[in-house]
């Protein structure tokens, strides 16, 4: 912690930038990093490849975000208005560099260095400077730290980015990451003036009718394997179509895959428009979807990992669903041998 601190008083730059399809606790952890670094006098881009998903527009400062496209040469407004000027790059919960996109990606190479801060199990230390734990709830929980290490006041709207990114990223706190020190900084937060029932509602009770509609027609799609431990269930574009929505509608559809009375492992598949698979996985036991998403070239965490597959719809579908079962069975074999 103290050797990223020094880092962040040595330098005047800093380009903040967080993975494609923005969760909950990239854009609070992006605001709030933005938000006392710009109060410290820095000069702060803060690029993503994907735009804030409108249900996070509520946040203060969102406005701060831009995103990088291969028209716009320069990153921002202020000192730091082209890439080549930036000292410092902080990339937060990202397992690896070219979880931001390719193309920013490659934009990324400040003179300093880059700053790591990420919760993933599947992190690869890419960074000169890494603030990496697989323990905290959420990347929110090191910049919370990182914070407090500075002395730096939270204030309300930063305690607000930093409370959403919690809630989110432990599923309203019903996951194996809703720790005690998930709990004790949400309460500092809601000390410093969060109000939980606002953010719940500004986060959870804002569904637009379209999503409503794709949701009913995942559902339709629904299957079970592995004798009821398997759940999944898929969208395609042509859904997307016919009810006016995109990626960030399918954000929480996994969650009721995962709340199946007696499932073990939850898959959700999704065509996106370049037509391959986003793959996303939840377990809800010892099975480690972290290594299954690997093995695709994808990541995330034991019981919440992602990746992307190039093969049509069905035969992504077999695939996951195959390697799910395979690892499933050495895993039941294993413990019938104990
Ligand atoms: P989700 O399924 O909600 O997109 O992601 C679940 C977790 O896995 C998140 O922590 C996310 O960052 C991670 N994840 C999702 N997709 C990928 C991927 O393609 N690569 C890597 N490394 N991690 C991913
Ligand atoms: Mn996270």
């Amino acid at each position: 912690m103290g050797d990223i601190w020094e880092v962040l008083e040595g330098a005047r730059t800093f380009l903040i930038s967080s993975h494609v399809n923005p969760d909950g606790d990239a854009i609070g952890s992006q605001i709030a990093l933005y938000s006392f670094l710009s109060d410290l006098g820095k000069v702060v881009s803060v690029v993503n490849s994907h735009p804030v998903p409108s249900v996070y527009r509520f946040l203060p400062n969102v406005e701060v975000f831009r995103i990088e496209s291969t028209e716009n040469t320069d990153i921002g407004s202020g000192a730091c208005t082209r890439w080549e000027d930036v000292e410092v790059a902080i990339i937060l919960d990202c397992g690896e560099l070219k979880r931001v996109g390719e193309n920013l990606a490659a934009k990324i190479r400040p003179r300093r260095g880059i700053i790591n801060i990420d919760h993933h199990l599947s992190n690869r230390y890419f960074g000169t400077y890494n603030l990496v734990d697989a323990d905290a709830c959420a990347t929110a929980e090191l910049i919370f730290h990182l914070m407090e290490f500075g002395g730096i006041e939270i204030g309300r709207d930063r305690a607000m980015c930093l409370y959403t990114a919690i809630l989110t990223d432990t599923g309203c706190f019903r996951f194996r990451n809703a720790t005690a020190e998930a709990h004790r900084i949400s309460a500092r937060l809601i000390q410093e003036g969060v109000r939980p029932d606002v953010v719940a509602e500004l986060v959870y009770e804002v569904t637009p009718y379209g999503k409503a509609r794709l949701l009913g027609m995942a559902l339709e799609t629904l299957r079970l394997s592995l004798d009821g431990k398997l759940a999944y269930m898929w969208v395609t574009q042509e859904m997307h179509r016919q009810t006016g929505t995109g990626s960030e509608d399918t954000d929480g559809f996994i969650d009721y895959i995962r709340s199946l009375k007696d499932i073990e492992v939850a898959i959700f598949f999704r065509e996106t428009d370049k037509g391959d698979i986003k793959v996303s996985l939840r377990s809800k036991s010892d099975l480690d979807v972290n290594q299954i998403a690997a093995t695709f070239g994808g990541g995330g965490h034991q019981a919440a990992a992602g990746c992307n597959i190039s093969e049509p719809l069905d035969e992504a579908i077999d695939t996951v669903v195959e390697a799910v079962a395979r690892r499933y069975r050495s895993l039941s074999k294993l413990a019938k041998r104990i």
